[in-house]
């Protein structure tokens, strides 16, 4: 397999992977970025960032995520499409296999591939996929509009996603499994002002009904444990992520949940070299100024590291 030797990669491209590539660039490391799935990250599937400071209007996700890429790019990063299928972290180096065809050896590696949508295992789901089964409104309202959907889940994706929905469909059915949302108060109060918005506590998915399509959604109590069925031609999953390490996983150390973990008030990893910044390595904020924030400080927590390994290779040449 063809070898490229360079002294920094990041691997992933939501606010961690970029900012982490705008401070690599700008410190001379020459980092090379590779994108992965969806460039832009879990941004590019959202609708309106409002609490991202320094857009005192709000800004669009996808637009964001392409001012960060941007400014990254202005700065010399090597921005590349492509995807880390393999990686072999070792004392002696880090080589990560780029679509299992490409090997990059890198002295350094950035890892900021942030975290995916949950889905809820029913019969099904897998198989209406795209077929009215969704975990992304923005990406496939559209083709529901004036129709009635259900919104599974109860965080700020649930409330966004519904409230979002709200707007193109009839009815959007929000299914609550708990007697309380956790999304934030005022996420809460937005959803509930919307007329065409039925929140149904307690409630829970049992079927998908449908061959080819959507038809119906089969839902139960599950205080009273009636059921009842919901005809319905959207499914909209928005219960939470799962962080994308799944290739990282015999290396580094992780939670029971699959986040990495790193060294308190760090994005030092349990392997020297490697660093995490992002959804990766955070379950608790998950937010696009602290994934940021964190790219930051991996991008320093590696300059630190690589200027530290040079300093000891030139004492060891010396003595
Ligand atoms: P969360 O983990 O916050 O919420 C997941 C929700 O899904 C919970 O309410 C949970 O219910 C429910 N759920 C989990 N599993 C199931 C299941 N099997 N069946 C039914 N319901 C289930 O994830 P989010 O994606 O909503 O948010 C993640 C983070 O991102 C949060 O910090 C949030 O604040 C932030 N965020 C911010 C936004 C903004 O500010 N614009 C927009 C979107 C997200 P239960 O409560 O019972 O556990």
């Amino acid at each position: 397999m063809d070898t490229e030797k360079i002294e920094c990669l990041i691997i992933g491209s939501g606010p961690a992977g970029y900012t982490a590539a705008i401070y690599a660039s700008r410190a001379g490391l020459k980092p090379v970025l590779y994108q992965g799935p969806q460039p832009g990250g879990q941004l590019t599937i959202t609708t309106d960032v409002e609490n991202y400071p320094g857009y005192p209007d709000g800004i669009g996700g996808p637009e964001m995520m392409m001012d960060f890429e941007k400014q990254a790019r202005r700065f010399g990063a090597d921005i590349r499409y492509g995807l880390a299928t393999a990686v072999e972290f070792t004392p002696n180096g880090h080589k990560i296999t780029i679509d299992e065809k490409y090997v990059i050896e890198a002295e350094a590696v950035i890892i900021s591939t942030g975290a995916s949508a949950k889905w809820l295992g029913l019969p099904g789901e897998e198989r209406l996929n795209g077929k009215g089964v969704s975990a992304c409104a923005v990406c496939d309202g559209f083709f529901f509009r004036g129709q009635d959907v259900v919104v599974v889940g109860a965080g700020d994706t649930a409330a966004e996603e519904a409230s979002y929905l709200a707007k193109l469909c009839r009815k959007v059915y929000v299914l609550v499994r708990r007697d309380e949302m956790r999304a934030s108060k005022i996420m809460q109060k937005r959803l509930m002002s919307l007329t065409n918005v039925e929140i149904l506590w307690n409630t829970e998915t049992t079927e998908l009904v449908g061959e080819n399509e959507l038809e119906a959604v089969q839902v139960i109590n599950n205080v009273t444990g009636a059921e009842s069925t919901i005809q319905a031609t959207g499914f909209f999953v928005a219960i939470g992520h799962k962080p994308n390490t799944e290739i990282f996983k015999e290396y580094l150390d992780m939670d029971a949940s699959g986040y990495i973990q790193t060294v308190k008030g760090s994005t030092y990893t349990n392997v020297p070299g490697v660093f995490a910044c992002g959804d990766a390595q955070d379950n608790i904020y998950r937010q696009a100024v602290t994934a940021a924030g964190t790219g930051c400080m991996a991008a320093l927590d590696a300059e630190r590291y690589l200027a530290e390994k040079t300093m000891m290779a030139e004492e060891q040449e010396i003595s």
